[in-house]
């Protein structure tokens, strides 16, 4: 309820960013009476279409919430477990969905941001393309937003959902932490084709290979993959310069002696299916997320690393929660409840991603001992009992912020 018995409620918001958080945050601010804008910097069908990426039952818990849970229907594979494997090709462990909770579906990263837009520009947010933030002051009483184009917006709210590299976190707190590198890089693609791999009937295998970590998932149809190479030192530029051909001879190279997908699946992969290196970051912890007007929420203020598989399911909870907590507070403490039911739950994942990546990474010796261990641990450790904090979060929607 929002109305002018509660004249210390926001009404309307901006919402910086339209890949998972803003279109989830804006539907969700809807949901609680406050009218939101999205822009986004870039035009619609211009993004990558990305590689693989899982939303887990918590993710779809909270789509659920705006009613944007079935979005991902017919265009994801249903993923209801991933099964972790050592070079020697042994099965280390597996990670089951809970049958009781909503499947894991895989979709190519930026096919995700583009439905989630969609069906927010169809609930009736606007959305408005080619509105690259830079700025915003705070006048106490409003936000007012600053764009490249030198055109501004108002609002009683700036909700930054800009990503890993935000500059809303900068205009909140410009000493704010920039995104740690974790020691890999990632590669991959999606194919609307098998890539010389069978149907993997729903699991999604990752392999802790001699010299690297390769994952990959196919309905028969469509095919995601993915690799994690250690990189001590390397540059942009270098990432950027090396060709499609470079990177294929040196997969090829790095996964020759393990026993896995990858070699089949390199020689079926095309330039244009290919997405191209990047270093794969996180951000531990960023100590301000909210100031005045402004408050950050996905890889603006919590971003895992892609190890996690949770960064888009922690994006989309952050918005809804952010919402409710603005429905039944006013701004400051809305802010404040926000953070203090947050901050924990994404810091305890980004430690989580953080271990295995040490692992992605090891030497020689730390991986044997690795793959001895495992399967012990997972045995324990990955039941659907033990990782329901994560997959089995739900959000009480009804439930009063306080
Ligand atoms: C290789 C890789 C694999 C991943 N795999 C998974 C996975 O399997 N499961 C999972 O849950 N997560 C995964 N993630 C993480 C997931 O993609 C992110 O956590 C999620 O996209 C965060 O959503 P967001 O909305 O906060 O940020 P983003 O999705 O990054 O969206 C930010 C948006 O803001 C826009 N923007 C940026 N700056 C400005 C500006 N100044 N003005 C206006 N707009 C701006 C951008 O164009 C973008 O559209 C993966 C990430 C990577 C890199």
């Amino acid at each position: 309820m929002n109305d002018l018995r509660r004249p210390d409620r926001a009404r309307t918001a901006i919402v910086i960013g339209g890949g998972v958080a803003g279109p989830v945050a804006a539907l969700a601010l809807r949901k609680a009476g406050i009218e939101a804008t999205v822009f986004e910097a870039y035009h619609p069908g211009t993004g990558s279409r990305g590689g693989p990426l899982g939303l887990a039952s918590n993710g779809l818990n909270a789509l659920r919430v705006v009613g944007a849970d079935g979005v991902l229907a017919g265009v994801g594979i249903p993923t209801p477990r991933m099964v972790i494997h050592s070079g020697t090709g042994k099965v280390l462990g597996t990670v089951e969905t809970d049958p009781g909770l909503p499947t894991t579906t895989t979709l190519p990263r930026g096919r995700l941001a583009e439905l989630l837009q969609e069906h927010a520009a169809a609930a009736g947010v606007p959305i408005v393309y080619g509105k690259r933030f830079v700025d915003a002051v705070d006048t106490g009483r409003s936000v007012i937003a600053q764009f490249d184009d030198h055109t501004t917006a108002e609002a009683d709210l700036l909700i930054g959902c800009d990503g890993i590299r935000s500059t809303v976190r900068g205009v909140i707190d410009p000493a704010a932490p920039q995104p740690r590198y974790t020691g890999l890089i990632g590669l991959g693609g999606w194919s609307d084709g098998p890539l010389g791999v069978g149907d993997t009937a729903g699991s999604f295998h990752m392999v802790f290979g001699r010299k690297a970590f390769f994952g990959h998932i196919s309905d028969g149809e469509r095919t995601g993959w993915f690799a994690n190479l250690p990189f001590k030192t390397f540059t942009r530029e270098t990432l950027r310069d090396t060709a499609f051909e470079q990177w294929i001879a040196l997969m090829r190279d790095l996964f020759a002696d393990d026993d896995s997908a990858a070699l089949t699946v390199l020689d079926h992969v095309t330039p244009e299916s290919f997405i191209p290196a990047s270093p794969l970051e996180d951000l531990p912890h960023v100590p301000i997320w909210s100031k005045g007007r402004i408050a950050l929420i996905g890889d603006a203020a919590h971003a895992t690393s892609p190890s996690s598989g949770q960064g888009a399911s922690l994006a989309a909870e952050s918005a809804v929660e952010l919402a409710r907590c603005l429905r039944d507070l006013p701004v400051p403490q809305a802010f404040a409840a926000y953070e203090q039911g947050r901050r924990d739950r994404v810091e305890r994942v980004i430690t989580t991603a953080a271990r295995t990546n040490q692992s992605k990474a090891a030497g020689p010796v730390a991986a044997r001992f690795r793959d001895a261990l495992m399967p012990f641990f997972m045995a324990r450790f990955t039941t659907p009992e033990k990782m329901a904090w994560q997959y089995g979060h739900t959000i009480d929607w009804e439930a009063p912020a306080t």
